[in-house]
C-alpha cells in the first residue's frame, strides 16, 4: 500500500508525520471519507464542500485547489489499485512548536491521504444480515458539525458497542433523543410509517450519505420527516437504519440486545439501500 504524505507518496508502511503535528498533538485536524465505486468518487462535491467548510470554520488554510487534491485523490486510488472501497484524506493545520493557540501563517497545512479496497460482496452480506447498535450517553462537544478528527468519545463509544457484539454506537441526548451514530447518521421508519432523521440543526454532522439519501427518498415519494427521534421510539419502530460513506444504508436489527421488528432488515432500508448505491454508482465521479 501507498501513501500520501505532504507532497509525496510513500509505502504505507513508513508514512508518519512529525511529532509536532497539530493534529497529533491537538486533534487539530479535519477529514473527509469518499466511499470508491468502479474507482471514482462517491458523492465527490458533497464530501469536498464539506471538507472546506469543516477547514474554513477552523480557519485552517486550504492546503491546495480542490482540483489539484482530486488529481492527488486518484493518484492514490490508482497507485493502490482501488476499485471499490474508502480513500481517507486529512488535513491538520501544519507541524509547530506546541503551542495552543495558531502558529503563524508561514506555517503550511499537512495532508494525509490514505485509500483502502473492500470487498463490495463481504459488505453486501453484513448489510443483508444487519447490524446491532447500543445506546451511549452524548458527551461531545457542541461542534460536532465539523468533522475534525477529535474522535475519542467516538472511539470510546464505538468500543463499548464492539464489547457489547454491535456494530455502531448511537448517542443519546439528555432529552432521550438520538443525536446521530459514532461514524453515521440515524433514521427510523416509525409506527405510522414515515421515515425520520434528525435535523441537522442540531449538534451533529451533515451526512453525505444521508443527504443524497434524502433525494433518493423524494423520489420514491416514501413520506419522509426531519424530525428527532427518542430511543424508545427507535426500539419500537418498525425499521432503523445508519447512513455514511462507510456503511452506505446499513440496516440495524437491534437495539441494546433487543430486536428492532422481526430482528431482521427491513424492506425500506433494503430498498433504500439499493436505490442509494445505485445512484451513487452512477454519479460517481
Ligand atoms: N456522523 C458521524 C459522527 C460520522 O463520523 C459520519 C461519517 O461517516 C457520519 C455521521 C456520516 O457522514 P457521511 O454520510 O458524510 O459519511
Amino acid at each position: 500500500r501507498i501513501a500520501y504524505v505532504n507532497g509525496r507518496f510513500v509505502p504505507h508502511r513508513d508514512a508518519a508525520v512529525h511529532i509536532e503535528d497539530r493534529g497529533y498533538q491537538l486533534a487539530d485536524a479535519v477529514y473527509e471519507v469518499w466511499a470508491v465505486m468502479d474507482g471514482r468518487l462517491a458523492d465527490a462535491e458533497g464530501h469536498f464542500a464539506r471538507l472546506e467548510r469543516s477547514l474554513g470554520e477552523l480557519k485552517i488554510r486550504q492546503p491546495m485547489s480542490r482540483r489539484a487534491l482530486e488529481m492527488v485523490m486518484r493518484e492514490a486510488l490508482r497507485r493502490n489499485r482501488v476499485r471499490e472501497g474508502l480513500i481517507y484524506l486529512q488535513v491538520s493545520r501544519g507541524v509547530a512548536p506546541r503551542d495552543h493557540a495558531f502558529p503563524g501563517d508561514d506555517v503550511a497545512p499537512a495532508v494525509v491521504i490514505t485509500a483502502k479496497s473492500l470487498d463490495r460482496a463481504a459488505v453486501e452480506a453484513k448489510a443483508a444480515k444487519g447490524v446491532g447498535v447500543v445506546t451511549v450517553a452524548e458527551n461531545r462537544w457542541g461542534r460536532c458539525d465539523i468533522k475534525t478528527v477529535g474522535l475519542l468519545p467516538n472511539a470510546l463509544a464505538r468500543q463499548q458497542a464492539k464489547e457489547a457484539g454491535a456494530y455502531e454506537a448511537l448517542f443519546v441526548d439528555e432529552l432521550g433523543m438520538i443525536t446521530e451514530g459514532a461514524a453515521s447518521n440515524a433514521w427510523i421508519l416509525d409506527q405510522d410509517g414515515v421515515l425520520r432523521t434528525r435535523d441537522t440543526n442540531a449538534n451533529i454532522l451533515r451526512g453525505i450519505t444521508r443527504r443524497t439519501l434524502m433525494d433518493v427518498i423524494a423520489e420514491t415519494g416514501l413520506p419522509f420527516q426531519e424530525r428527532p427521534f427518542t430511543v424508545e421510539e427507535a426500539k419500537s419502530a418498525k425499521e432503523v437504519f445508519v447512513t455514511g460513506a462507510g456503511s452506505l444504508v446499513l440496516p440495524v436489527v437491534s437495539i441494546d440486545g433487543q430486536k428492532v421488528g422481526d430482528g431482521a432488515p427491513g424492506p425500506v432500508a433494503t430498498r433504500l439501500r439499493r436505490l442509494y448505491i445505485e445512484r451513487a454508482r452512477a454519479t460517481a465521479l
